[in-house]
């Protein structure tokens, strides 16, 4: 039985309750992250708590805890449940108040966080790569705020579900932005290529760890608008997230990319995310 975090108390997940007048529930007015943990240590957590406080920021909600109060939180709540690689869900909303969209007086944000068993992605999918469609990128213009309402994310995703793909790449005006839960990178003659971030995306704390990664190994890359062109005729698609890592697209609404095989630039990428991984969970300070 998982255990989870609810303000203040820590509780089996069965016990856990929330108000029908929480604004989550009502407006889905709050904000969350994503921690994968491995070896029971968080992965870049204070990239993640600095993006944490900017979507508390763009939705002008105090952070109920200070960086070292979540880190001795998430501390607790990984020890109280099983296994060494987990998946931390973080959520803050406004808090319960009457049904009222402006902002309610002297509330309580409701905190909740929770954990699952972070499964490393099947291995054949690596082998064979996996297949996304693409859409035309309705959300907001605030995708920079990792908000709990995520019915476009949603609805997008369910596309791809639908018709047997597993990701939702997202073209606005003609330029990809990322897919509805992961960040997309290209691959054009060998070089990297990463939409710039802006409100138009998440700033994905995966996407930063492979153009660190880029970086520190001399792969050629470029920050830079990637048009819906230059997209499909990539050589490589590549998509990250904290809980799929680096995955390659194969197929693109139902096309193949390049050779149709995961590529050289996936290979090498995956295999250094795989090390950088290693090295946390050694004890190095890649985890904070
Ligand atoms: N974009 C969106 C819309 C997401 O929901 C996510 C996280 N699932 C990402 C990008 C990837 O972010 P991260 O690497 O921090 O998991």
């Amino acid at each position: 039985m998982s255990t989870i975090y609810l303000n203040g108390k820590l509780m089996p997940i069965e016990e856990a309750c929330i108000s029908v007048l929480d604004r989550g529930f009502i407006f889905g007015d709050g904000v969350y992250e994503v921690i994968p943990v491995y070896s029971s240590k968080p992965f870049r957590l204070d990239n993640h708590l600095l993006r944490l406080q900017h979507s508390l920021d763009g939705i002008r909600l105090n952070n109920p805890n200070s960086n070292e109060q979540w880190r001795q939180l998430l501390a607790q709540l990984i020890e109280n449940n099983d296994g060494d690689d987990q998946s931390v869900y973080l959520h803050i909303t406004r808090g319960v108040a009457k049904r009222d969209h402006a902002f309610p007086e002297n509330i309580e944000p409701t905190v909740f966080m929770m954990s699952s068993p972070l499964l490393a992605p099947p291995k054949a999918l690596f082998t064979t790569g996996i297949s996304a469609i693409t859409a035309v990128d309705n959300r907001w213009i605030r995708c920079d705020i990792k908000a709990i309402s995520l019915l476009p994310n949603v609805l997008l995703r369910q596309e791809a579900i639908d018709v047997g793909a597993v990701e939702t790449v997202l073209i606005r005006d003609g330029f990809l932005t990322e897919a509805s839960a992961s960040n997309i990178f290209i691959v054009k003659n060998n070089v990297l290529l990463a939409p710039p971030k802006n409100h138009l995306m998440l700033p994905g704390i995966t996407y930063d760890v492979i153009l660190e990664l880029a970086a520190e190994n001399n792969i050629s890359h470029e920050v830079r608008d990637i048009s819906e062109a230059e997209l499909r005729n990539a050589d490589e698609v590549l998509l990250t997230s904290s809980t799929k890592e680096v995955m390659a697209i194969t197929r693109l609404d139902d096309i193949q990319v390049g050779d149709g095989k995961p590529g050289s630039m996936f290979k090498q990428l995956h295999q250094l995310y795989q090390h950088c991984k290693a090295t946390i969970m050694r004890g190095n300070s890649a985890s904070s």
